[in-house]
């Protein structure tokens, strides 16, 4: 990540006047929360031709209501920790809309949690989910609590206390949740558990991102990084280029960044970079993924030790992964990652394409510098459209009771990705600009969701 960060109201261009009001008004109602701020800026400014097209949604107050969550909880999650000492920590959930089906959106446990990132995550999911066609609405939730450094057993009590009061919102036709950011088959294990004793219902469909053994889907686990790579090699289709033989930059190194990495590696590229918080590794010789694999998921070790035991690589502690020249980046860490200079940076190395992995990793000034250099770029709710629709297919198969392959899987995975590229490149040629994905899936994902709310009235 780059020192120097820019503030997010500081990279924020002026607004159309047919959405400025609307965030006008939420910024005073929802004050001190930036990313919210950010995000709703980012859906407002590409919206605005739809809402000009679309009288209708103006006259039925669509926007008003949608930048406003149906319903945000927050609650205590106290919890005793391997010395005995009692911990407090604040849990949330945001169910944000519904108008397209059960509130859907995975649960987050980051020490920097708070509101406003709840509310961001929330409000994008709403667009995301829309943009996969099956049938979810958007939440988001999760804690401040910090898995890092905790015993497996801290995790445990942490989860069955959070889930205490989280199962009496969530339900397999009200709000299903799933992994994010300190959430994975562990944690999710443990909710899971905790869900199933306290309402003696083993109710498959609540929770994705289950172990394949006791309901979880194939291709779960990879599908957002996988996903996002697919993303990647469509938009370089419409150039007639694909991943095959280019350098790539991925950053994080958990779910997300894993599978990408794996997926690219599988389509002839090569994946020379991986991060986490401490710095950065990059290995010219192309990620062996199954020692990072052998690192990250069963040794839970710090990015360094992959260089460590591999000679082709090297650490740079505190570092930030866009200075390595590559041709196409997949930032998939967390929020505000990749800044307008670290985009300054790409473009002047060569960069082709860039692909969301994570939610909302490049700032807005990065993205303008994107699009202005001409690079393909891929907005997250787009690009990681993947995890949260191949949720959507281990929802269906828990209500069918059927198991599909991990191949049929991953062959509706690629389906999924070509229709979201589809669909949005469709959205931005009708707006009238051809391979700007930013207008194009925000304003595809929001006549859906806005023709939803206009049929079911005033709720
Ligand atoms: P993981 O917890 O598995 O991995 C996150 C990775 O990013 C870790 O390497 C972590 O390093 C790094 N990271 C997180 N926060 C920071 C930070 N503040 N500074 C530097 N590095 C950081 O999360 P996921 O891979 O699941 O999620 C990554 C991103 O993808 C998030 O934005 C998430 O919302 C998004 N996403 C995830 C989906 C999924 O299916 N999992 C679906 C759609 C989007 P460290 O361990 O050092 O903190």
């Amino acid at each position: 990540m780059s020192d120097a960060r820019p503030s997010i109201t500081s990279t924020l261009p002026t607004l159309p006047s047919a959405v400025r009001d609307v965030y006008a008004q939420a910024m005073l109602r929802n004050p001190h929360e930036p990313e919210f701020h950010q995000a709703l800026h980012e859906v407002l400014d590409s919206i605005a031709p739809v809402i000009e097209r679309h009288p209708e949604f103006a006259e039925a107050g669509i926007l008003e209501r949608l930048v406003e969550p149906e319903r945000q909880i927050m609650f205590r999650v106290p919890w005793i920790d391997d010395t005995g000492r009692l911990r407090v920590n604040r849990g949330f959930r945001v169910q944000f809309n519904s108008a397209l089906g059960p509130y859907k959106g995975g649960i987050r446990f980051h020490s920097s949690v708070n509101l406003s990132i709840m509310k961001f995550l929330g409000f994008e999911q709403i667009f995301k989910n829309a943009l996969t066609g099956q049938g979810i609405g958007g939440a988001k939730g999760g804690s401040d609590f910090d898995p890092h450094g905790r015993s497996s057993g801290e995790v445990m009590r942490f989860c069955q206390s959070f889930m205490s009061e989280l199962y009496r919102h969530i339900g397999e036709h009200t709000d299903v949740p799933a992994g994010d950011i300190g959430v994975g088959g562990r944690e999710i294990g443990y909710m899971f558990g905790q869900y199933r004793k306290i309402t003696n219902r083993h109710e498959s469909g609540v929770f994705t991102g289950k172990g394949v053994g006791w309901g979880g889907a194939q291709v779960r686990t990879e599908a957002t990084g996988y996903g996002a790579v697919f993303f990647a090699e469509e938009m370089l289709g419409t150039r007639g280029d694909s991943i095959a033989g280019k350098r790539v930059a991925v950053s994080g190194s958990g779910n997300v960044a894993i599978y990408a990495i794996e997926k690219v590696t599988q389509l002839g590229g090569i994946p020379v970079t991986a991060s986490d918080s401490t710095g950065y590794i990059v290995d010219d010789a192309g990620i062996d993924i199954e020692l990072l694999k052998q690192v990250k998921e069963q040794d839970r070790l710090r990015i360094s030790e992959y260089a460590a035991r591999r000679p082709s690589a090297r650490f740079v502690e505190g570092g930030n992964v866009w200075e390595v020249p590559v041709d196409v980046a997949v930032p998939s860490a967390t929020q505000n990652e990749l800044s307008p200079t670290d985009a300054e940076t790409l473009i002047a190395n060569g960069v082709l394409a860039v692909a969301e992995g994570a939610n909302m990793p490049c700032f807005p000034g990065a993205i303008a510098a994107f699009q202005a250099a001409g690079t393909l770029f891929a907005p997250g709710k787009a690009a990681n459209a993947g995890g949260v629709a191949t949720s959507a297919l281990e929802m269906s198969q828990n209500h069918s009771r059927q198991r599909w392959s991990f191949d049929d899987s991953e062959t509706r995975l690629r389906d999924i990705m070509r229709n979201v590229h589809t669909a949005a490149f469709d959205a931005s040629e009708r707006y009238g600009a051809p391979g700007d994905y930013v207008l194009g899936a925000n304003s595809v994902a929001f006549e859906r969701v806005a023709q939803a709310m206009l049929a079911q009235g005033v709720i």
